[in-house]
């Protein structure tokens, strides 16, 4: 899932203070999972928003939606009536979602309540932990399922970098050394020897934003071209 903390209410006030119809837009999936963006936050947020517009007695009113995914055309269409009666919006989607709110209506100003963390997993009630940078290239088959593009600050690709001592990273040794926790697991699993081979040097062609079609619509979308 995707993951995002709330941007800090001083900011987001700011950023919506020109703007007298506001729609506060959730989304109901990784945002909404990770307590930060679905319709419940909406609606408190928009609710602290009024508030303060009352205190600074600001004539601005706070309207909230929400849709399934904002990162999905359908669903993105069942906001139209709503965006259409606001100045404003104010999506509390990942990046992606805000990006494609903001192209799904050009003439609204789109203004982004979250900042988007990572894409991870739920370890705990409450507890989301990184587990994947997408870099478009996954190794995790050699390395035992443990991501050292994630995990390893220095993004080591072909073993540890020396520094780690007693099983923790060089740079912080409260963390456990990414290479240690895979060399662990493939000895574990007696796998070890796949270290062998090695990684060639990242594609930095992969750096450029990326686009993907099923292969199941290849042919659809190549008559349009
Ligand atoms: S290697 Fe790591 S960052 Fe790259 S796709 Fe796999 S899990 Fe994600
Ligand atoms: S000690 Fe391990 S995790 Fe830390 S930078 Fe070196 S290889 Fe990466």
């Amino acid at each position: 899932m995707i993951v995002a903390e709330r941007k800090p209410f001083e900011e987001i006030a700011q950023s919506v203070a020109g703007f007298r119809r506001v729609l506060v837009a959730g989304c109901g999936t990784c945002v909404a999972v990770c307590l930060t963006g679905g319709e419940k936050e909406a609606g408190i947020l928009a609710a602290q928003l009024d508030i303060a517009a009352q205190l600074g007695e600001r004539e601005q009113a706070f309207s909230v939606g929400c849709v399934e995914r904002q990162c999905d055309r359908e669903f993105l269409e069942e906001l139209a009536p709503q965006v259409e009666q606001a100045d404003a919006v104010l999506s509390l989607a990942c990046g992606a979602g805000i990006q494609f709110l903001a192209e799904q209506y050009p003439e609204v100003p789109v203004l982004a309540g979250v900042n988007t963390t990572f894409i991870g997993i739920n370890d705990d009630v409450g507890v989301w932990q990184e587990k994947c940078r997408s870099c478009r290239d996954c190794v995790l088959t050699l390395t035992g399922g443990i991501c050292p593009v994630t995990l390893c600050p220095k993004g080591m690709l072909n073993g540890p970098c020396g520094g780690g001592e007693d099983g923790k990273c060089e740079t912080d040794p409260e963390r456990d050394c990414a290479w240690a926790l895979i060399a662990a697991r493939l000895e574990r699993t007696g796998r070890l020897g796949g270290l062998e081979d090695i990684v060639p040097a990242r594609d930095r062609r992969n750096a450029l934003p990326g686009k993907q079609v099923h292969p199941a619509y290849e042919r659809r979308y190549s008559a349009h071209e």
